[in-house]
């Protein structure tokens, strides 16, 4: 499932961030890394001591069509990495040249997307979302071709793992069980160790997988992301977040928002995601069928059984979710229909998801202001729900449960006209201030703001209407 494969050194490669944090956190030699040492190898030029890189093999469907044979096209996977408490990740480039998986592609990859990666990946992480993480990111000092020429760039990405449900779908039509069984145990060991060896390990990945897939869609949507693109091929096993090309989050409230400029018929809509996920879980049950049991009805019967558990599972997390957005994790039924009610309030004003969850919280404190300020000419439309929210509130003290609120509900996240001036000026003017800045802020996502801080702001209506996603 895999070529051994090198890199395409880049020609003049330059610094845009190394990710100093992480690289501690993983036991890497940080002060090593962030130097020439670290910039070859991050540009493809220098493999490390001792590290075989590969491209590998995946397939995928890619908005419902089948392709067998997608795999990295632009990516290498050079090794695992073991840090100082034991957890195994892989270091991966992306960007670093055509490989056999490249059909058509150039192999290469922009300064503006893998940027984006950086920043919405550290964002995610920011906000407890599981996800893959950029550790570095340089520019090769090579163009690349897009609608327009463009400044190259790469990323080293750290990924649990980087097995997906398009790995598996492609093992499984390989016309050899002995594949898919040894990827299946290699996915269990890294990924589900507790079950290896016993004798329902082949389901139990598998309801490993929904549940974690569950967890983290719902995970998604309570901060309005929108992926983008949730091909087979970019859902992955460990349950982390993955291929940030056209994710945007949403501004006002809409159900089915949509980005991606690829994404006509909104598949990836915020509202379909929950749908998609658990499709893309049935396409890994069938390719689990045969190892799951002998006997393909019963097979079926029981992967079919536990695809389904994936609504039940999301139900959960995304009702936990919601109750501790509103301040009322431990209330049931009478405040999921709370939740219900304030996010219909927030779609027929088209309020910002972001702010008027966090407004909340002020108003849970009993500044009331705020929120009804973010309403405006709205506001009396927010008195009825608003008694109906209080009566619920018991003895707790209001600063305790706006605390609470608060470290759910961000306040700023990357918004989207943000991230585009962070990516312009450095794609177009070699300017990193404002990537900094807005990284810096977006790192930071529940710790209070003045007023008057530039990044709390959505856009402008007619910014949002036309903002548009690329894959890069
Ligand atoms: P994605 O839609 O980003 O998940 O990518 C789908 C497939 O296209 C994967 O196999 C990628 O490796 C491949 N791919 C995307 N962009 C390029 C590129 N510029 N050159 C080669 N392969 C690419
Ligand atoms: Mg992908
Ligand atoms: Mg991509």
């Amino acid at each position: 499932m895999s070529t051994r494969w090198r890199p395409t050194p880049a020609p003049a490669p330059r610094w845009l961030r190394f990710n100093h944090e992480l690289a501690v956190e993983l036991g890497l030699d940080a002060e090593v890394l962030r130097g020439d040492a670290g910039l070859e190898i991050f540009s493809g030029r220098r493999i490390p001591e001792g590290a075989v890189p590969v491209a590998q093999a995946y397939a995928g469907h890619q908005f419902g069509h089948y392709s067998p044979r997608l795999g990295d096209g632009r990516a290498l996977l050079l090794g695992e990495w073991v840090d100082p408490q034991g957890r195994r990740h892989d270091l991966a480039l992306k960007g670093s040249g055509r490989t056999p998986y490249a059909r058509g592609g150039d192999g290469k990859a922009a300064v503006g997307p893998v940027l984006r990666e950086y920043l919405v990946a550290e964002a995610m992480h920011a906000m407890g979302v599981p996800t893959t993480r950029a550790l570095a990111a340089v520019a090769t000092g090579e163009p690349v071709r897009r609608e327009r020429t463009l400044p190259g760039a790469m990323l080293t990405r750290v990924a649990d793992s980087h097995l997906r449900v398009g790995s598996f779908q492609f093992a499984a039509r390989a016309g050899d069980d002995g594949l898919l069984t040894r990827l299946a145990e290699h996915a269990i060991a890294r990924h589900t160790p507790l079950l290896m060896g016993q004798p329902g390990r082949y389901i139990g990945l598998l309801e490993h997988v929904v549940q974690r897939q569950a967890k983290l869609i719902a995970q998604w949507m309570g901060l309005g992301f929108i992926h983008g693109v949730m091909n087979t091929d970019n859902m992955t096993i460990s349950g982390q977040t993955i291929d940030y090309g056209p994710c945007a989050f949403m501004e006002h409230f809409d159900p089915a928002a949509v980005f991606s400029s690829i994404d006509e018929a909104g598949r990836y809509a915020w509202a379909n995601q929950p749908g998609i996920g658990q499709w893309n879980l049935s396409r890994l049950a069938e390719t689990l069928l045969p190892l799951i049991d002998p006997e393909p009805e019963r097979a079926t019967e029981l992967s079919t059984a536990t695809v389904q558990t994936f609504e039940q599972h999301f139900l959960e997390q995304w009702s936990t979710i919601l109750r501790a957005k509103i301040g009322l994790p431990d209330q049931g039924k009478v405040a999921d229909q709370l939740v219900a009610d304030f996010l219909t309030l927030l779609r027929q004003h088209q309020m910002d998801y972001t702010l008027a969850w966090r407004r909340l919280a002020d108003a849970a404190a009993g500044d009331e202001v705020p929120l009804r300020t973010l309403f405006g000419a709205h506001a009396a439309a927010l008195d009825g729900w608003l008694l109906r929210w209080r009566a619920l509130f018991g003895t707790t003290p209001g600063a305790h449960r706006a605390l609470a609120m608060a470290a759910v509900n961000p306040m700023v996240i990357p918004r989207n006209h943000q991230v585009e001036r962070a990516l312009e000026a450095a794609s177009e003017h070699d300017d990193l201030r404002p990537f900094e800045r807005l990284l810096d802020e977006v790192r930071r996502p529940y710790v209070p703001r003045a007023a008057d801080n530039p990044y709390i702001d959505p856009a402008s209506r007619e910014q949002t209407a036309c903002y548009r996603t690329f894959c890069g």
